[in-house]
C-alpha cells in the first residue's frame, strides 16, 4: 500500500543481496526450487504482463473479477482448489478468490494478496530492470510472486499435502462495508491456519511485522452566539473557534510526539452557520458576531488496539473540558485495524531472515512499522502471527500516476518466499 523508497534504494538492496552472496546453504529440495524459479523467470514475467494489462481498479467489478478468473486458472494448473466469494449485491464489490490445498502436512499457511488497484490505465512496460504499469508494485507483482513460489513448490513434489489458502481481496484499496461482512471469509480463513504471509511490496532488505491501523474522528464545536463585543464576558463565553482551538492545541500538546501515534485535522470549518458534508463544506461569520458553529474532521493513526483506545480516551477528556459558554462532542469511526509488531511476527520474520541467508541473499531486517500505513494482513496479524511485505521489490508510485517496480528484485525475491513456504510446511 504506501510509501515505497527511490530507486536508488533498489540498487542498494540488490548490491546488499548480490554483494554477501555466499554459497547457498541449502538441501538438494531447495536447489530444485531455485532452478526452477532461474529456469522460468519469462513465465512469470508473462504473467505479470497478462494481469497488469487488465484494468482492475477497486470500481471496476468486472476488470478485478478477470484477474481473479487468470489467477484461478494458474492455481488449478497446480493442483489447487479455488473459489469465487462474491460480495452482496448492495456493496457493489467483486468479491474475492480463494484457493486452497487440502493436505494434511506442515503448518497451515494463510497467503494474502490483493486483486484490486487504486488507479487505471497504464499499461505493462518494460523498460530495462523497470517495469511499468498500473498495480505492478501494488499488488499484482507480489501476487505474481506468491504464485511463482507455489508453482516452484509444485515442481517438485512439494506442494503435495500442504494445507495452504490463498485469500486474493477484490477490494483491498477501497474495502467495503461493513467490513465485518467483507472481510469474514478472511477471518475465517486465518481461524482454521496457523500463520499469514501477505505479498505487499518489499522495502529493501526488509520484511514487515507491524503496520499502522488507520481511523478517522469528527469534532463538533457549539456555542454561545451574539454580538462579538461579549466575547469572554460572562453568559457569553468564548465562541466555537476559541474552544476548537483551545482542543486541537491540547491533542498536539498532550498526544503530539507518542511513538506510531499521529491524528491529522484535515478539514476545519467555523462561524455562524457551517455546512459539512464528507470532506467538503461551507461557512459564514461576520466579524460582529460570536460564532455558534464549528466542525473538525480528522484522522487518527496508531500501532495497536490498546494504543488507539488509549488516544480516543484522552481525547474524550481534553473535549469534555469546555470553556465557557461553549459544548464539543467528537465521534469516532473505526476504518483499517492496525497490524500490532507481536513477538510471532518477530519469529516469522527470523525464520525468513535465515532463508535469505541460506541462499545468500543477505540478511532481512524489520520495516520500522512506523513507515508502513494500513493493510489487509491487519485483519488476521490479531488471530496469527504475520509477516508482510515479501512481494515484489523496488516499488515506487504506488497509488500514482507512473507506478513501477523492479524485475530484478524478483528471482531473489520469489526464491526467499518459495523456500520460507517450503520450510513452513515441512
Ligand atoms: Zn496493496
Amino acid at each position: 500500500m504506501r510509501g515505497f523508497l527511490s530507486a536508488f534504494v533498489t540498487a542498494s538492496l540488490l548490491s546488499t543481496m548480490l554483494a554477501s552472496h555466499t554459497i547457498a546453504q541449502i538441501d538438494p529440495v531447495e536447489r530444485r526450487i531455485v532452478e526452477y524459479i532461474d529456469k522460468n523467470e519469462k513465465d512469470a514475467l508473462r504473467l505479470l504482463e497478462t494481469s497488469v494489462n487488465i484494468a482492475s481498479p477497486t470500481e471496476d467489478i468486472a476488470g478485478v473479477r478477470a484477474v481473479g478468473d487468470l489467477y484461478a486458472k494458474e492455481f488449478e494448473a497446480i493442483g489447487m482448489r479455488t473459489k469465487w466469494l462474491d460480495l452482496p449485491a448492495e456493496m457493489k464489490r467483486a468479491g474475492h478468490l480463494l484457493a486452497e490445498s487440502t493436505g494434511t502436512k506442515g503448518k497451515r499457511l494463510l497467503l494474502l494478496g490483493h486483486l484490486d488497484t487504486v488507479l487505471s490505465g497504464e499499461k505493462y512496460r518494460l523498460d530495462g530492470q523497470t517495469v511499468h504499469g498500473t498495480g505492478v508494485a501494488d499488488m499484482k507483482g507480489g501476487n505474481m510472486v506468491l504464485i511463482q513460489a507455489l508453482k516452484a513448490l509444485n515442481s517438485v513434489g512439494a506442494l503435495r499435502d500442504t494445507r495452504l489458502i490463498v485469500m486474493f481481496t477484490g477490494e483491498e484499496e477501497d474495502s467495503a462495508d461493513p467490513i465485518e461482512v467483507s472481510r469474514a471469509d478472511m477471518i475465517a480463513a486465518a481461524k482454521r491456519s496457523d500463520l499469514a504471509l501477505s505479498f505487499e511490496g518489499t522495502v529493501l532488505n526488509t520484511a514487515t511485522v507491524g503496520r499502522r491501523g488507520a481511523s478517522s474522528w469528527k469534532l463538533e464545536v457549539e456555542a454561545n452566539t451574539g454580538h462579538s463585543g461579549q466575547i469572554f464576558r460572562e453568559g457569553m463565553g468564548n465562541g466555537a473557534i476559541f474552544e476548537a482551538a483551545r482542543i486541537l492545541n491540547s491533542f498536539r500538546e498532550n498526544l503530539g510526539g507518542e511513538r506510531y501515534l499521529t491524528f491529522n485535522p484535515s478539514l476545519i470549518l467555523g462561524g455562524t452557520t457551517v455546512e459539512v458534508k464528507d470532506s467538503d463544506g461551507s461557512a459564514s461569520g461576520k466579524t460582529n458576531v460570536v460564532p455558534a458553529k464549528l466542525v473538525v474532521n480528522g484522522d487518527l493513526r496508531f500501532i495497536s488496539e490498546e494504543q488507539k483506545e488509549s488516544a480516543r480516551k484522552r481525547m474524550r477528556e481534553i473535549v469534555a473540558k469546555s470553556l465557557p459558554g461553549t459544548k464539543a462532542k467528537i465521534t469516532f469511526f473505526d476504518g483499517l485495524p492496525a497490524m500490532t509488531p507481536r513477538e510471532g511476527n518477530y519469529e516469522l520474520l527470523r525464520t525468513l531472515d535465515k532463508v535469505s541467508q541460506d541462499l545468500g541473499f543477505g540478511k532481512v531486517d524489520a520495516l520500522d512499522p512506523g513507515d508502513r500505513g494500513a493493510g489487509d494482513v491487519a485483519f488476521v496479524s490479531d488471530i496469527i502471527p504475520s509477516l508482510d511485505g515479501i512481494g515484489i521489490g523496488g516499488g515506487r508510485n504506488s497509488h500514482a500516476k507512473g507506478e513501477s517496480a523492479r524485475i530484478d528484485t524478483l528471482p531473489i525475491l520469489t526464491k526467499r518466499a518459495a523456500i520460507l513456504i517450503y520450510r513452513l510446511t515441512r
